[in-house]
């Protein structure tokens, strides 16, 4: 069986799936798996199709102390025991900066650009990257896929692309780069299925997870999105605070004498939700609870959606319909119907129990505009592109697609 690894690696986890190639060239998910606890209480979780499962061991924390640690685990227990060996491994990589306009075969040369941009996505890139470089050093001829979230947003406009700050930082790459683009694009192409007429048109797509953020698609291309430069701008997220004036981190830097790596720490893992609440970034657990602060969280999360939907559609001149996603977005009845009461003046009313019901249409039948669940699935797009490089490539040489 010809098969395709997709990873995403993070600090403490290394996320995996396997994709068998079909006849056609279709994909079909296999295998779901997670090494978490990483460095604290390693155990290998996986899940074959409908969910069956197949592993659910622990490992004493030295023999899986970091990510490449974790990925040998995860390799050996599908080679040794389900006789898998991919012909070629998918990586999600969250910044690709100004040049990576598309999925890359990975080499060292592009691992080398891909570290430029290691500090602005701190949670992310150096992970995706040790991955990278741990297997690229065990399997230097098993073809490597860099995708980028960033990827999906790059044909954008110079006016949304652009901060008014000197051109000299543009050129650098100090540009609004946009993330979750691979979550937007797999929306895009699977909104013409939906609705073929609506998908022509101008849609807001709400990536609400642990992190959160909104695209406008026209025509299913990004024309603008809530995120910037770097993944903290915009939406309130589990941790990080979203659209915050740069005043405050100013602030932070000279009356509290804070360090780069301390406002670094405060931006991605103290604020959002957690930071707000007192309590918690995770979504479920803030429903669950009656603290006055919890409350002010979620009322600050709603309330941002709303006011970043209206800019979204200023930029689209209108709106066509309303897409929700991601963990919050696909999952939480009493959010979604919050955000959708935000979005009255739009037009848009909810359909109380198709929301309920997790439908994938839940406006009411008296609304403006259709407000949509699509599940997302960043993983299939990622072994998408990779089977879509690897029928590409010409011969055992490396191609680039970059952007000039
Ligand atoms: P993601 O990053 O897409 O996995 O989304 C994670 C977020 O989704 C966390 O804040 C979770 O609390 C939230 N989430 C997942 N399931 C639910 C649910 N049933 N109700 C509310 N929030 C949920």
């Amino acid at each position: 069986m010809d098969t395709i690894l997709v990873v995403n690696a993070g600090s403490s986890s290394v996320k995996f799936q396997i994709f068998s190639v079909e006849g056609e060239g279709d994909l079909r998910r296999q295998i779901k798996g997670q090494i978490d606890g990483i460095g604290s209480r390693p155990r290998l979780r996986a899940s074959g199709v409908r969910g069956v499962p197949l592993a659910h061991r622990a490992y004493p924390i030295e023999s899986v102390s970091d990510v490449s640690a974790a990925m040998g685990v995860a390799s050996g227990w599908l080679r040794d025991e389900l006789r898998i060996s991919p012909m070629a491994v998918g990586h999600r990589v969250v910044h690709g900066g100004p040049d990576f306009v598309g999925p890359v075969l990975i080499d060292h040369g592009i691992v080398a650009q891909l570290e430029r941009f290691v500090a602005l996505a701190p949670l992310h890139q150096p992970h995706n990257l040790a991955l990278v470089r741990s297997l690229l050093a065990n399997f230097p001829t098993l073809p490597q896929v860099a995708c980028f979230d960033t990827a999906f947003h790059r044909t954008r406009d110079a006016v949304s692309d652009h901060y008014a700050i000197p051109h000299q930082l543009y050129a650098e790459g100090v540009r609004r780069y946009g993330f979750h683009g691979l979550s937007y694009e797999y929306v895009a192409k699977t909104l013409p299925h939906v609705a073929p007429e609506i998908a022509k048109g101008r849609v807001i797509v709400a990536h609400l997870g642990s992190g959160a953020s909104m695209c406008a698609l026209k025509g299913g291309r990004s024309i603008e999105s809530t995120m910037g430069f770097t993944a903290l701008d915009g939406l309130p997220m589990g941790t990080r605070p979203g659209q915050i004036d740069p005043g405050v981190v100013l602030y932070l830097i000279s009356e509290k004498g804070m360090s780069p790596a301390k406002v670094q720490d405060f931006l991605y893992r103290d604020s959002g939700l957690k930071g707000l609440s007192g309590v918690s970034n995770d979504m479920r657990e803030l429903e669950a609870s009656e603290d006055p602060k919890v409350k002010l969280a979620i009322d600050y999360f709603v309330y941002r959606v709303g006011l970043h939907a209206g800019m979204l559609a200023a930029a689209l001149q209108g709106l066509d319909a309303f897409v929700f996603t991601a963990g919050i977005g696909e999952n939480s009845i009493r959010i979604r119907a919050r955000i959708v009461d935000q979005l009255r003046w739009l037009g848009a009313t909810l359909n109380p129990i198709g929301n309920s019901r997790h439908m994938r249409l839940i406006s009411g039948s008296d609304s403006c505009i259709p407000v949509y669940v699509i599940p997302t699935d960043e993983e299939l797009m990622i072994a998408q592109h990779t089977l879509s490089l690897l029928l590409e490539r010409p011969s055992p040489g490396v191609r680039h697609e970059r952007a000039s």
